[in-house]
């Protein structure tokens, strides 16, 4: 039985989806075990553009079953309408191939709320949260206030636990920012209209993956965002509310026993980050403007430009250890063919020296990139396919990184479609 891992490297947006699009040709199931709708995976195929937010990314391989494990935020609202989104498409969704975890808590109403209004209060020391309620979500999940998506099939108990919720929320709501209260009758409406939608997908996805096991069948796991925003080895506080490592994978499959064999690290040729919070390479001006231009780096949910850099190999080295990745997949090769020369961080400067480990988060406000310069190809390269066929910069370029990363690229991206892949195994 293979298991593999698709995580994130850098700081997420490093074109996971793509990847799990292209690799769920080889796997029967494909899991997501944490994060919630608040990144957004773009992938593109023969079905058209879809930006996925909380969806698995085989939802467009038939055959495949897509697991929303018990780690993940699960906003039945955002998911209703993602669903109905991508089925207007034309792509089938059943409960034959997308299966709930049980397990898996819910993202109330509230907790968006919450998210907007601890923004609004932190005013200029804002996190640049994307408002999905999912810090809100995952402080109250480890409090245990929140519900699990198995207590939707018992009415019996539902209700009173959501009420003895509710007088607790208020209290905050109303008396620590002011804001109006929510409603026994507007959590109905949300059960009514949200959570009956999304029921029949929800099952014992425990037992489900057991048996797959017993038959052999292959898992893919799907990581959100990426190393850099991982709660525990991350950029702390500017890091999500989840573990995007894979070391998680199994806790938030929904099967515990699953272990990935295999860690596919998925790394961008240069740097971006949204949001708030230190990015050491970070590039600005006309260099900067025109990187986010030809990579199209506009955030998928939010629409938000990234800050952009060159590759960031202090940042990446450490991504690949935490992740423990055994293979790396680097994408957005083709971007970089409009430069000259290609800037590369190769070490930070922090406190009068020169070093290559990745400082403490509280020390990273203080470091400054070293920055080398690696002759460019000028040329479009989104059509080459083999390995060969790149002009001999390009392959110089990925040679360093790989020996910096120390980890083998196994594969190179040079366009967002399915096909524009060379594969170096
Ligand atoms: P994810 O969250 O890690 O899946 O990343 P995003 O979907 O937010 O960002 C990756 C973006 O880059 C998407 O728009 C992809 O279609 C696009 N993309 C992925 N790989 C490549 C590539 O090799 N070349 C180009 N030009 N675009 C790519």
């Amino acid at each position: 039985m293979k298991k593999c891992a698709i995580v994130g490297i850098n700081w997420g947006d490093e074109g996971k989806g793509r990847m799990v699009d292209l690799l769920t040709e080889d796997y029967d199931i494909v899991i997501r075990f944490q994060g919630g709708g608040n990144a957004g995976h773009t992938v593109i195929n023969d079905l058209g553009k879809f930006a996925l937010h909380l969806l698995p990314s085989g939802v467009f391989r038939p055959g495949v079953v897509n697991i929303l494990g018990n780690g993940v935020a699960l906003d039945p609202e955002s998911l209703v309408n993602e669903l109905e989104d991508v089925k207007s498409k034309g792509v089938e969704i059943t409960p034959k191939n997308l299966k709930i975890s049980d397990r898996a808590s819910l993202l109330m109403p509230w907790h968006k709320k919450l998210d907007e209004l601890e923004e609004i209060r932190l005013a200029d020391k804002k996190y640049g949260s994307t408002k999905q309620g999912i810090a809100p979500f995952y402080s109250d999940k480890y409090q245990k206030k929140t519900v699990l998506a198995g207590e939707l099939f018992h009415p019996e108990t539902l209700i009173g636990h959501i009420r003895d919720l509710l007088e607790w929320k208020n209290l905050i709501i109303t008396k620590v920012y002011g804001a109006e209260p929510y409603t026994m009758e507007m959590m109905s409406d949300w059960l009514d209209t949200c959570c009956e939608a999304i029921k029949p997908y929800i099952c014992d996805t425990g037992r489900f993956l057991r048996e797959a096991e017993k038959q052999g069948k292959s898992v893919l796991f799907e990581a959100q965002l990426g190393s850099l925003r991982d709660l525990d080895y991350g950029i702390y506080p500017y890091t999500t509310s989840s573990n995007t490592t894979a070391a998680f994978a199994s806790i938030g499959s929904g099967y515990p026993a699953l272990r990935p064999d295999t860690v596919i690290g998925v790394v961008k040729a240069y740097s971006t980050c949204v949001g708030e919070g230190p990015f050491v390479c970070e590039m600005f001006g006309e260099e900067a403007e025109k990187l986010r231009e030809k990579g199209h780096e506009y955030g998928a949910k939010t629409g938000r430009p990234r800050r952009v850099g060159p590759l960031d190999i202090v940042a990446t080295r450490y991504g690949v250890e935490v992740q423990a990745a055994t293979e790396i997949a680097l994408t957005k090769l083709d971007v970089l063919s409009y430069m000259d020369r290609i800037p590369v961080c190769t070490a930070y400067r922090l406190n009068g020296e020169v070093t290559d480990d990745f400082p403490f988060p509280s020390e990273l406000a203080s470091a400054e990139p070293v920055i080398e310069y690696f002759e460019g190809w000028n040329t479009d390269i989104s059509g080459v396919r083999r390995w060969d066929d790149l002009p001999d910069a390009a392959r110089r370029y990925v040679e360093y990184i790989e020996k910096e990363i120390r980890c083998p690229i196994t594969y190179v991206s040079v366009g967002p479609e399915r096909e524009s892949i060379i594969l170096r195994k």
